[in-house]
């Protein structure tokens, strides 16, 4: 087995695949042989992402619309992709939001909408998929959580909350499904070049790279490659962990 075909015949769910790291994710499982489905809720956005993936390495990806948020839709979508692509190996829930705002003014929506789709949804594609996740005798499930998770974040109280709590659901998840032999591990990417930063504007990313020892951004590509091999024959024995990839802010 060469570098390049590690995931040849593994069927590898990412959510929040339309762009930025679960983009990346997706596309660094087609290079390494595997079947990509490619989740998010704009079907033009993952439509486009599996595209640029397929264009690379062809008939390695498609993509699937859909809101992890809604466990109902996140159920059909489950079988759709079951039915589609066959057996679930890999589970990546990478889907998430901000919608940052002061705890004195933020708004029962705002705490809503986050803890739904960066939490629950994890929740939500767990149960979508956890039938076929169990037949597989070395199933990997991968949450992306955050290093704001880890120490809080003011202005974040409802992603550092949502981010938290995806540490708990990967602790119990990986003591429940130990004796399955499926692993569960977390990655905490700390502050990473994407959309989700874009945002923040010049002055923010200024401001934050003063607390990032290596005084430089992370790369979508950093992220994809620590979830290749968490989710490799390599990393059987690590489950449980929280892996922060941030520069050093969380040392
Ligand atoms: P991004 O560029 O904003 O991309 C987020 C992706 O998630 C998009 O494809 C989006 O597509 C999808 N999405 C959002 N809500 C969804 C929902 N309810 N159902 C399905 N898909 C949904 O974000 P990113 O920077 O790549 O971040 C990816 C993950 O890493 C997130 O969980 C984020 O919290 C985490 N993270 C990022 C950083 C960073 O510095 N960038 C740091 C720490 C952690 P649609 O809008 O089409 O649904």
């Amino acid at each position: 087995m060469t570098l390049m075909d590690r995931f040849k015949d593994k069927i590898v769910v990412v959510t929040g695949a339309g762009r930025g790291i679960g983009q990346a994710v997706a596309a660094a499982f087609a290079r390494e042989g595997a079947k990509v489905a490619v989740l998010s809720r704009n079907e033009q956005s993952c439509g486009q992402s599996a595209s640029a993936i397929n264009e690379d390495y062809p008939e390695a990806a498609k993509s699937y619309a859909v809101d992890v948020s809604d466990h109902d839709a996140m159920q059909e979508c489950g079988k759709k992709i079951v039915a589609d692509l066959g057996s679930v190996n890999i589970l990546i829930n990478n889907a998430g939001i901000t919608r940052d705002g002061l705890l004195l003014r933020m708004s029962d929506e705002d705490w809503d909408a986050v803890l739904d789709t960066n939490l629950k949804g994890a929740f939500n594609a767990l149960k979508a998929f956890q039938r076929t996740l169990m037949k597989a005798d070395d199933a990997r499930i991968i949450n992306v959580s955050s290093v704001i998770g880890i120490i809080g974040n003011a202005g974040q109280a409802n992603y550092a909350a949502s981010k938290a709590g995806l540490i708990g659901f990967t602790k119990s998840m990986a003591r429940e499904l130990a004796p399955r032999k499926v692993t569960c591990n977390a990655i905490a990417p700390g502050f990473i070049r994407t959309d989700m930063t874009e945002v923040l504007g010049e002055k923010i990313q200024e401001e934050i790279l003063k607390i990032v020892p290596l005084k430089d951004m992370g790369e979508v590509e950093e992220i994809a490659n620590l979830a290749l091999y968490l989710a490799s024959p390599e990393a059987r024995y690590i489950t449980g962990q929280v892996i922060a990839i941030d520069g050093g802010m969380t040392m």
